[in-house]
């Protein structure tokens, strides 16, 4: 895993009461405090103040504290394929080999570079992951480390097997469909109203690729004869004249609840479908760049209020993990959006994606005690944004 950001430290503090000071303080994206300390109790932060502190504090520098980086979406049980699949021979064959790879690897070998990823994470202050697993791996990997999220069991084709479900404050467990694709209707509305009843978040990758959408618009191509070949009778499925979007809207797939990953072949409608429905949206660009040579319209989301998070999906389609590497990618392939916008997709979008944004996403009032220091020296607000989304 590439660690291209330095001078970090990840702070988490426990204690009865702290004073955190800095030269710059983000509590959100929009409030930034220049000269000023964070106030802990008990774990959470009392409040965030604009002066320096009378009392005893710690000093971290001229720098800046900021909140926790959320990776929305990942495979971390895939983190042994790194590096070992061609990006450049097409979508079909890189899901083919890695299939194989993966069975040829044997889980040991899985969990051990599953394990290596998640010391990568907290090192480089990723703390809050949306992890998927079809394998079913990673969660006490998860759940025995300094990580917090959704462990989400993946499923895919329509067997319906036991699910475990459960809300906890560090790591939750729930539920994801693979694609609309991939698993049947049936499945995939049983799945949903699982995580739902629980309160949980429900995700499925959609509209990633062309097979994709022409199966679910034309009823036919090469997807439609591989299900065949492989004996899947998909005749009662409501597809023909539709996109994947549009698809899953009608299954009543789409709220709050329903993180939805990718979105390379949406249009204008199916992009108001996601804003009015309210669903969550989580985009894994570098990994699209690599798999499929496009990148997902964030501008347009950002337009009809969609408030995109940051993945970086797994090691197989992504040289890292880290989600400050995904910001610098951001940032150079969208000169347009503001970096602040960008920082605001690596934090609280992320968080609000994943329902933990009352843990954690900004340093206000009432979130945990666990922020990252900077040592950027910045001249101004929006400078301090550029830097932060820097290799400095
Ligand atoms: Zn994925």
């Amino acid at each position: 895993m590439t660690m291209n950001v330095k001078n970090l430290i990840c702070i988490e503090s426990h204690n009865k009461r702290e004073l955190h000071r800095a030269g710059w303080i983000i509590v959100d994206s929009s409030t930034v405090i220049e000269n000023g300390f964070i106030e802990i109790e008990n774990g959470f932060i009392r409040d965030v103040h604009k002066r320096t502190p009378k009392e005893k504090s710690i000093d971290h520098g001229p720098g800046v504290l900021i909140p926790p980086l959320v990776n929305a979406h990942l495979h971390l049980e895939l983190s042994a394929l790194n590096g070992s699949l061609p990006f450049d021979k097409g979508f079909k064959l890189w899901v083919k080999m890695l299939l194989e790879k993966r069975e040829a690897l044997g889980k040991e070998k899985l969990i051990k570079k599953a394990q290596n990823s998640v010391q990568d994470l907290i090192k480089s202050g990723n703390l809050y992951v949306g992890d998927i697993s079809t394998l079913g791996i990673t969660k006490s990997i998860i759940e025995d480390s300094a990580l917090n999220g959704i462990c989400f069991h993946e499923f895919l084709g329509s067997d319906i097997l036991p699910t475990f479900i459960q809300k906890n404050d560090s790591v939750s467990f729930s539920v994801a469909g693979h694609a609309p694709h991939t698993t049947s209707p049936q499945l995939l509305k049983v799945l949903k109203k699982r995580s739902k009843s629980e309160g949980l978040p429900f995700s499925i990758h959609m509209a990633e690729s062309d097979d994709e959408s022409e199966f679910i618009n034309e009823r036919k191509g090469q997807w439609a004869d591989f299900l065949t070949s492989r004996g899947i009778d998909w005749s009662s499925w409501d597809i023909g004249s539709k996109t994947p979007i549009a698809y899953v809207n009608d299954m009543g797939l789409l709220d709050p609840l329903t993180i939805v990953i990718h979105l390379l072949t949406v249009n204008d409608k199916d992009i108001e479908i996601l804003a009015r429905s309210k669903t969550k949206v989580c985009v894994c660009p570098r990994s699209n760049q690599n798999l499929h040579g496009k990148l997902p319209d964030i501008e347009k989301m950002i337009t009809v209020g969609i408030q995109p998070a940051l993945g970086t999906d797994s090691l197989a389609s992504c040289d890292s993990l880290n989600v400050f590497d995904e910001m610098i990618f951001v940032k150079k392939q969208y000169p347009g959006l503001d970096p602040a916008t960008i920082f605001s997709m690596g934090t609280i979008n992320g968080a609000r994606a994943l329902g933990i944004e009352q843990l954690t996403g900004t340093l206000s009032k009432g979130k945990r005690a666990q922020f990252l220091y900077r040592s950027v020296k910045a001249v101004n607000k929006k400078d301090l944004f550029q830097r932060i989304i820097s290799n400095e």
